[in-house]
């Protein structure tokens, strides 16, 4: 359920009409839009009457009931409004969501060493990249296959952060790593393989750090808003979906199916921004660029391309991995397209 404010509620009469309601049992959430103060309220409310909770305010304007089980993502639960994730970085805070640019992720897939980390943060920042992303711990489908260098690698992402003042998004797969890791990622990224993975999720949402929810393989819209709830819910607003590619029945040519129709979709049904990761949605370098630009075009809010200085010598995905050069001509292209759709401002890197 959520409760509208009218245009100029005096704060004490939002924090009267707090009070009562959590003295009738409900979980409160003032939300400050743009335009209107709109009060969230979850929790029990089955069968609570509008028009009673309308009444304890002369300066309450409407109480509509959120139709969907997932409520704080809801684009309802904050009255139609966008939210933004505003991330700090040392190159300033960086704004991802529908009123802002387009953010660009670009990194390796695994951290395999110092040199290689901080010379593709290097490149990637030059080209226009904000965040410089690369796993320490890998899901992988193998145990025998390269599992990241895991803590050790920590250290080399806090040096290419150093070395560039990149922020940065890792992957936290198990929750006894999450405090270390949110010591030096400035986002924390949730796989594709643990998007159902609840205790995570809750306690991921318990801590600070902005959150990257990646998409299941073969999770439907709904099951990943209920996922990104979980996060919602334990207390952490500042969520980002990421679409990977999902999978249909056809692997032969791509490595799965990038479901591009989620930017309107999710458009539609949530306020929390977007990301777009070609790279895991088509397994295959050649492909990416053009699906980077439908998606700029579709109205993605950011993007993540893997970049690796060699890919034919990667530990994991070296085969839809860009090279630096590749990336920096698939920047200029984006900026087209970007420009086209009012979605670029000139990165700081690149101005300088
Ligand atoms: C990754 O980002 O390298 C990764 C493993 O992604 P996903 O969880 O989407 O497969
Ligand atoms: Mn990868």
């Amino acid at each position: 359920m959520i409760v509208v404010m009218k245009v100029g509620s005096p704060e004490a009469e939002i924090n009267r009409i707090n009070q009562e309601l959590a003295e009738r049992g409900l979980t409160p959430e003032k939300i400050v839009g743009k335009h209107k103060v709109v009060v969230g309220l979850v929790g029990d409310t089955v069968d609570l009457d509008p028009l009673q909770i309308q009444e304890i305010s002369p300066w309450i304007e409407q109480v509509l009931r959120v139709e969907q089980p997932y409520k704080r993502a809801s684009r309802e639960y904050r009255h139609g409004e966008a939210s933004s994730v505003v991330v700090p970085t040392p190159n300033g805070s960086v704004s991802f969501g529908e009123q802002h640019p387009l953010v660009i992720v670009a990194g390796p897939c695994s951290v395999e060493n110092e040199e290689m980390i901080v010379e593709t943060a290097r490149r990637v920042k030059a080209a226009g990249a904000h965040f410089l992303r690369g796993g320490a711990y890998k899901p992988r489908t193998s145990p025998y296959a390269f599992q990241g260098h895991g803590e050790s690698a920590l250290s080399l992402l806090a040096a290419a952060r150093e070395a560039t003042g990149l922020g940065i998004i890792t992957e936290v797969m198990d929750s006894p790593d999450i405090e270390k890791i949110a010591e030096v990622a400035d986002i924390l990224q949730v796989g594709a393989r643990n998007m159902h993975n609840f205790s995570l999720l809750k306690r991921i949402g318990a801590q600070e750090k902005p959150v990257l929810l990646k998409r299941g393989m073969s999770a439907t819209i709904e099951e990943w808003l209920m996922a990104a709830e979980y996060i919602l819910a334990a207390g952490n607003p500042n969520v980002i979906l990421c679409e990977r590619g999902i999978r249909t029945f056809d692997r032969q040519y791509a490595r799965n199916t990038l479901d591009l129709s989620v930017l309107p979709v999710l458009r539609s049904l949530t306020h929390l921004p977007i990301m777009i990761d070609p790279s895991h949605g088509t397994g295959r370098a050649e492909y990416v660029p053009a699906m980077a630009l439908a998606a700029i075009a579709g109205g993605t809010d950011s993007l993540m391309i893997e970049v690796h200085p060699n890919p034919a010598k990667a530990l994991s995905d070296g085969p839809q991995s860009l090279t630096p050069e590749r990336f920096d001509r698939l920047v200029k292209e984006m900026s087209v397209i970007g420009k086209a759709v009012g979605r670029w401002s000139e990165p700081a890197a690149v101005l300088a």
